[in-house]
């Protein structure tokens, strides 16, 4: 069941509530992750457990995982990075042996499939986001998918203030005057105008996959041969790409990111890691090594969709000349 609210951010929020994540209770997130993660577990009264990630995909090392594990652990949040995605087997074997929720941060992957499944139709909970620079936009707006009828009535009643109202029934422009309310709520509910927005969006949403993925396979080919860089390990094969990175020797990236920008291209970090800022600091955490080499290597290139060729061969050969 989807449940469309106005932010991911909200969406977490929600998927941390429904999980029973409360007050002193921990939650395993990868520190390579979106500030909006550790602030939605923060949101519940709840610490961040930082986890380290994959050399390969840069998603959350589950091996890793098994030594944070504590009697107060929760929940896992695992997020599907960039242009890679987790493996749902590992993370859901995980979930059975410790008895804990999964919160599946599918911002970046919305789209694409694992093997044969969409992302959004196997995970315990899902959360999508539309905001302004997602694979689609809503200008504003998220989603949060759970398994259950009960859920779903729970999540209906949270984003709209706690007011039991039915859904359905909202959807005809109706409401009902004698609602009751059994639980805390927020204004977490999707507005009518971004709806419009973010369906528009969803009818382009072949094109879009189709548009990223051959610019993400373009610039692969194009950037190949520098060997000083590390590309995204995949081929792209049933995969909407959200972000197109490059890892770059950390003693360089200053001065590659400043030769971008002579080029007129602009770049950007996705992501510094939660553990290296300032409330984070003193957080629980196991070996970050990869997370802290990755968080200095790490430079995102321009990627949206429908970048024309010229665009493609412009940031390809800006890239290129700084190397070789
Ligand atoms: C964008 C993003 C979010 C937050 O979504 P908003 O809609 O901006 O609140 C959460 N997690 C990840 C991984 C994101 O990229």
């Amino acid at each position: 069941f989807v449940v469309a609210v106005n932010t991911g951010t909200s969406a977490l929020h929600l998927a941390l509530l429904l999980a029973d994540v409360g007050r002193g209770d921990e939650v395993i997130t990868p520190s390579f992750n979106n500030v909006a993660d550790f602030q939605a577990i923060l949101a519940v009264g709840a610490k961040p457990v930082f986890c380290d990630i994959q050399d390969e995909n840069l998603c959350i090392d589950m091996v890793k995982a098994e030594k944070l594990v504590s009697n107060k652990s929760k929940a896992i949040i695992v997020m599907d990075y960039g242009c890679m995605l987790c493996n749902p087997e590992q993370v859901e074997k995980f979930a059975q042996k410790h008895g804990v929720r999964v919160i599946h941060d599918a911002a970046h992957s919305f789209g694409s499939k694992y093997q044969d499944r969409m992302i959004g139709s196997f995970s315990d909970l899902c959360v999508f986001s539309f905001d302004p620079v997602k694979n689609i936009t809503a200008i504003d707006g998220g989603a949060l998918i759970v398994r259950t009828k009960k859920e779903l009535k729970k999540t209906h009643e949270m984003r709209l203030i706690g007011m039991e109202q039915s859904a359905a029934v909202m959807y005809k422009n109706q409401r009902t005057w004698t609602y009751d309310v059994k639980r805390p709520g927020f204004r977490y509910h999707m507005a009518n105008l971004h709806a419009a927005i973010g369906l528009a969006q969803l009818k382009k949403m072949k094109k879009i996959t189709e548009s990223r993925r051959r610019a993400a396979r373009y610039l692969t080919a194009k950037l190949k041969r520098i060997t000083e860089i590390i590309l995204p390990h995949t081929d792209f094969e049933k995969i909407t790409p959200f972000l197109y990175y490059v890892r770059v020797p950390a003693k360089k990236r200053d001065s590659f990111r400043k030769h971008l920008e002579g080029c007129g291209i602009e770049s950007g970090i996705h992501w510094q890691p939660g553990h290296w800022f300032t409330i984070f600091k003193k957080c629980t955490r196991g070996d970050l090594s990869v997370t802290d080499r990755v968080g200095s290597e790490i430079v995102s290139l321009p990627f949206h969709s429908f970048m024309s060729k010229t665009t493609l061969d412009r940031i390809a050969d800006a890239v290129k000349s700084y190397f070789i």
